[in-house]
């Protein structure tokens, strides 16, 4: 800044005439007296009130020379004039000058213009000094600079100015200026500038984006951040609408917002605005900008993009809602847990921190959440505490499957650290497993009892797959073959099977494999011993629940012995068979020789009767002519004995011919022929008197049906019976019989039985009791006393040997004073024979 080429020197120490001189020489302008007063007109201007005569004062003062109110004014000014001579390049200061540049006007003469490059100014300022100099003396021109320059090693800044002088010719003598020091005003736009520069930096620097709106709704500044947030430059969002920035879409949300803060309210919104680059979520504060009068000049906008954070909310949400989907609805029991450690860091205890709704159900605790799991049970056994410590502590996950014998449960357990380590939280997903614990331990059990039993049972035992190879032998198999199971493995079992009988069993096999029937096989297996033994071999199929077959389950037994005793016992039979054979010969030998005897007896017995008969009939015919014609000449004792036996004669002969009707009915050939009962009952009802009305009365219900049998041992049966329903009746009551025939058909699965017909004969007699009711039929029994009733007891044996032989059969129905139903049964005849 500097002084242009000065001719005057000028100091407070100048004396008029050298200031005079110089005004003289050089013109008027820094001498101008008009402009010095007017420089001092201003303090001098009325004051307000009685200050006047005060103010006139204080001008007489500040008046006091011209030259001291030119260099106050410059002092005050921080400008000092110069004049150059061009001819001497000495260059004339004004004092202000000299302190401009911290010269001392005593020291000595303001330095020249040439000596001023590098000293007043850095050689660069001086050579644009220089250049502006000569252009003014090219053109004439005045130039105005600013430079920089030095105070005693101080950088300074000053303005200057210069134009040229010329004398009364018009001769270039020389120039001059002014040097105005604007240090202060340049370091307080350098702070402005720096300041500015700090807050642009700043506002670039954040990541948030910022801009200035006027009233117009036009961008006046924005960040770069903002700038690169639309993909525009600097220039292409400056001066424009926010509208045509945005896009008319984004507009539409954010243009309410953007009014309200025009009017003069702080804004603070967040929205999802659909920009021309896209959809995005914001976050915006707009804060106006007032004047001092508070008008609104504009508004403050700042802006964060928030999509990612709210990219990130939703999916934390969705994170959250999947969790808490998965917590509600697995099965397993899910819980957090706080380990809780002692001063050792043992861990002593936990807290329930969350429990998920299956909890209760797995882990049988309710309500557990806040609570401690000592409140739950008495003691926590070591090793849980410890596992889920080392989790809590190393943050290692651990699974892992135990009895909590304080629950009484088993479970199978995932445990992993969550949070922060320092947490000491422990998230525990679980399976209560007890019931398969249980069917496990059961299996176990169940496996060992069938191992016991397999291993002890007499057979030898074995399980093949469902091709047939060989799994598991009993210990039974191992110590009877000498074998292992590397050597029955599969089909090594055949190693031990006797040669001949290999190929039959293996089709054996093979068939039951097919149809999955039992398999059962005789054949021999080798002992360790080199013999062979008999084994009865069975297999039963094991299936699965399909149906498909699995496993066969084998057994050999040992049958050596038994088919030795089976051996024994078949020569046994054998002797026992031909034994019986020579036995029957025997009984048929003696059977017939018996017959014989029998006959013999038969035709004796008959013999005898018959022949009996001829003395009793004698005795009966004189014991007869003897009463007849002797019985007066008699005594009465005499008489009473010869009754006596005529009786017993006649009781006698009686008995005789029953015994030989019975004999006859035995013995006779019995020739089966249709019989018409009709015509058989009539005939013997007529043949007895005893049966005729009014000593009896007999009903015949006809027809009866015909039967087959022989007649003459019928009328003998029916005879009988007839005669027995007449005289079984109680004394004084007349004999009432009906008599009938039923026809009974064969019962069901009687097929090619012949139809049979029952002759019924029912009477009003006295009755037998049920007890007398089957010996009645045998020879010579009788129910009623003979004083009483008279008879032989062969009647009935009589009808039953003549029906039974005859094919047939008899029986009765009776009570004691009910009378009787006697019946025979025989082959039914067809009607027409
Ligand atoms: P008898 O008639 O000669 O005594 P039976 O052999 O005919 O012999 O009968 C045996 C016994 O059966 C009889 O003595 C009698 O006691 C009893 N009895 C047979 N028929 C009748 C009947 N119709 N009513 C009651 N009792 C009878």
């Amino acid at each position: 800044m500097a002084a242009g080429p000065g001719i005057v020197y000028c100091c407070p120490g100048s004396s008029a005439e050298e200031l005079e001189y110089a005004g003289s020489a050089l013109s008027e302008p820094l001498m101008d007296k008009r402009r010095t007063e007017h420089l001092i007109s201003v303090p001098n201007s009325p004051a307000p009130g009685g200050a006047k005569r005060e103010g006139v004062v204080r001008a007489e003062v500040l008046l006091r020379t011209p030259e001291a109110d030119l260099n106050e004014a410059q002092r005050l000014a921080h400008i000092g004039n110069w004049s150059w001579d061009a001819a001497t390049d000495a260059v004339i200061a004004s004092a202000e000058l000299y302190r401009i540049f911290g010269l001392d006007p005593a020291a000595g003469k303001f330095p020249a213009y040439k000596e001023q490059r590098g000293t007043l100014y850095p050689v660069e300022s001086w050579d644009r000094l220089n250049a502006a100099v000569e252009q003014t003396l090219r053109t004439g021109d005045g130039y105005e600079l600013d430079l920089e320059a030095r105070r005693r090693e101080q950088q300074i800044w000053i303005t200057t100015r210069g134009e040229l002088v010329r004398d009364a010719k018009g001769r270039i003598v020389g120039m001059r200026g002014t040097v105005q020091d604007i240090t202060e005003r340049k370091r307080a736009e350098e702070l402005l500038r720096e300041s500015r520069d700090q807050i642009r930096l700043i506002s670039d620097a954040v990541p948030v984006l910022i801009s200035y709106v006027d009233t117009e709704r036009r961008y006046r500044s924005c960040n770069h951040a903002y700038t690169k947030w639309f993909g525009l430059s600097h220039d292409e969002v400056i001066g424009r609408t926010m509208e045509e920035v945005v896009g008319k879409a984004a507009w539409k949300t954010i243009g309410p917002h953007v009014e309200e803060a025009l009017a003069g309210e702080v804004v603070d919104y967040e929205a999802h605005a659909h920009y021309k680059t896209g959809p995005r979520w914001i976050h915006a504060v707009y804060t106006p900008h007032h004047d001092a009068q508070g008008r609104v000049l504009g508004i403050i906008v700042m802006v964060n993009d928030i999509t990612e954070h709210k990219r990130a909310e939703q999916a934390l949400r969705e994170s959250e809602e999947r969790y808490r989907y998965l917590f509600e609805s697995i099965d397993e029991g899910f819980c957090v847990i706080e380990m809780i450690f002692d001063q050792k860091q043992k861990p002593v205890d936990y807290r329930f921190v969350e429990v998920n709704p299956a909890f209760e159900k797995q882990a049988g605790m309710h309500g557990a959440t806040g609570k401690r799991m000592l409140e739950f049970v008495s003691h926590i056994e070591p090793h849980w505490l410890e596992n889920y410590g080392r989790v809590a502590m190393t943050g290692e996950p651990i699974r892992f499957a135990d009895e909590y014998k304080s629950l009484g449960s088993w479970f199978d357990v995932y445990a992993f650290r969550v949070g922060h380590p320092e947490s000491r939280r422990v998230a525990v997903i679980f399976n209560n497993i007890t019931q398969r614990k249980k069917s496990e331990i059961a299996l176990r059990e169940s496996e060992e009892r069938f191992r016991m039993m397999a291993d002890n049972i007499s057979q030898l035992a074995w399980i093949c797959d469902q091709l047939g190879n060989a799994i598991w032998y009993n210990q039974r198999w191992y110590d009877y073959t000498g074998t292992t199971f590397d050597e029955m493995r599969g089909g090594g079992w055949q190693r031990v099977q006797h040669p001949e009988h290999t190929e039959r069993v293996a089709v054996n096999l093979r068939r039951s494999r097919e149809t999955g029937e039992v398999w059962e096989d005789t054949f021999p297996l080798r002992g360790k011993d080199g013999k062979y033994r008999w084994f009865l071999s069975r297999a039963l199929p094991i299936r699965d629940e399909q149906g498909k077959i699995v496993r066969w389950f084998g057994t050999n037994t040992d049958i050596t012995e038994l088919r030795e005793a089976e051996a024994q016992l078949a020569a046994a039979n054998e002797q026992l068979a031909s034994r019986a054979k020579q036995l029957d010969t025997l009984v048929q030998q003696r059977t017939a020789k018996l017959s014989e005897t029998i006959g013999e007896l038969e035709a004796f017995s008959y013999s005898v009767s018959h022949d009996m008969r001829q003395p009793l009939r004698a005795m009966q015919q004189y014991s007869g002519i003897l009463l007849k014609d002797f019985a007066p000449d008699l005594p009465p004792e005499a008489q009473r004995y010869l009754g006596r036996i005529a009786a017993g004669a006649n009781r006698m002969d009686r008995l005789i011919q029953d015994v030989l009707t019975y004999s006859r009915v035995t013995r006779d050939e019995v020739k089966m022929e249709p019989v018409d009962l009709n015509k058989l009952v009539c005939e013997v009802v007529e043949q007895y008197p005893g049966f005729h009305r009014p000593a009896a009365e007999f009903w015949v219900q006809e027809p009866l049906l015909p039967v087959l049998g022989s007649e003459a041992v019928l009328a003998q049966a029916i005879s009988n019976l007839f005669g027995n329903a007449v005289k079984f009746v109680p004394p004084g009551t007349k004999p009432q019989i009906r008599v009938w025939t039923d026809r009974l058909s064969g019962q069901p699965g009687d097929l090619g039985e012949p139809e049979r017909v029952r002759l019924w004969v029912e009477d009003n007699g006295i009755g037998i009791a049920p007890e007398h009711q089957r010996r009645i039929w045998e020879i010579f029994e009788r129910v009623h006393p003979p004083g009483k009733y008279e008879g032989t007891g062969i009647g009935l044996s009589i009808v039953r040997k003549a029906v039974e032989r005859s094919g047939g059969k008899a029986g009765v129905e009776s009570e004691p004073g009910k009378g009787s139903r006697f019946w025979i049964e025989l082959p039914a005849a067809s009607p027409e024979a």
